[in-house]
């Protein structure tokens, strides 16, 4: 091996709706620093403050490490200006997010939406290496993913492929959902969705561990987990119908379009012991071929948070530092 005359490093930003998780990383994938986290700031209108977020990027753009930043963003982004076109958590439309941060720092920005750049890790670095036909999902504050097909990032017509969470689940008399139709998948099996079920049990004073946990009477999705590893049965029910409305969501996807493996992230997946061996003895009825029985791989995510070295990976594939096997759309 030929010995390396320095190290490139990119700043690995991921941006949710809540909170900005900042890191260096190399274009092995190893992080370089500690991640350091930082809220979102909102402005007084409940609108992610533009300014504000270009402005916490300084101390980490300031130790001059980075060759470029590469971003994660909870929406829909723009891949060839970094424009955020859609991010409903932020309140943001058409916010040219990647020229702004590129201006103001000096540096290449490279942005893409969170779950295309989960997916590029796990192709890059993680489970998916050398594999051609893949879905990503998350299962966090909302549901949704990203496809890898035929050895291509698969973005569709307008770029909004991946929306697993809004095909409707079926139920005549669901819950509105955040994009504006009713009774999406999302708002069954989403983290709220969760908190939502366990709430109801208090309300109806059914889970005495519910109960208990929910002293001032405000149920989480957390406390539905930990009544979940307590054998509460109530919330073993809750967990039961998120794996089985996950599975024959997933089922779905695999039986049009013949996919080899799902990966699986976000908070709920990790919130439930097991969460990623259960869909995937779940899915199995619902598949329609035995050898999509016999052959599909449900995985759990590669990385502590794999959105995050995307956003790397991203970059240094944009900077020609690696090579991506596969195909962008
Ligand atoms: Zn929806």
């Amino acid at each position: 091996m030929s010995v390396k005359m320095g190290r490139d490093v990119v700043l690995a930003v991921d941006i949710g709706g809540s909170k900005v998780a900042f890191a260096f990383i190399d274009s092995s994938g190893n992080l370089q620093s500690e991640v350091a986290t930082l809220p979102v700031p909102f402005d007084r209108n409940g609108v992610a403050d533009v300014n504000a977020l270009l402005e916490i990027f300084a101390p980490f753009v300031k130790k001059n490490k980075a060759q470029a930043i590469g971003i994660s963003l909870c929406g829909n982004v723009d891949l060839h200006t970094g424009t955020a076109i859609l991010v409903p958590n932020l309140h943001w439309k058409y916010v040219p997010f990647g020229n702004m941060l590129s201006e103001k720092y000096g540096l290449p920005v490279f942005a893409a939406t969170d779950v295309r750049q989960a997916l590029l890790a796990e192709l890059i670095w993680g489970k998916a290496q050398n594999r051609k036909y893949i879905a990503w999902g998350t299962i966090g504050t909302g549901y949704g993913g990203y496809l890898f097909l035929d050895g291509k990032l698969y973005g569709g017509f307008h770029g909004f492929a991946g929306n697993f969470g809004h095909n409707s689940s079926g139920e005549a008399d669901g819950f509105q959902c955040g994009c504006g139709k009713k009774s999406c998948v999302e708002t069954f099996v989403s983290g709220p969705a969760i908190a939502r079920a366990g709430q109801k049990l208090v309300d109806e004073g059914k889970s005495l561990i519910l109960m208990r946990k929910a002293a001032d009477g405000k149920v989480t999705t957390r406390m539905v987990f930990e009544a979940e590893a307590e054998n509460d049965l109530y919330a073993v029910e809750i967990i039961n119908d998120v794996i089985r409305r996950v599975s024959i969501s997933l089922s779905g996807l695999v039986n049009i379009l013949d996919l080899e493996m799902i990966v699986l992230g976000g908070g709920v997946v990790k919130g439930s012991p097991g969460f990623v061996n259960r869909v995937s003895n779940a899915i199995r009825p619902y598949l329609m071929t035995d050898e999509a029985k016999r052959d599909l791989r449900i995985e759990g995510e590669s990385f502590d948070n794999s959105a995050r070295i995307g956003a790397g990976a991203y970059a240094f594939d944009m900077l020609g530092i690696i090579k991506f096997w596969g195909a962008h759309e």
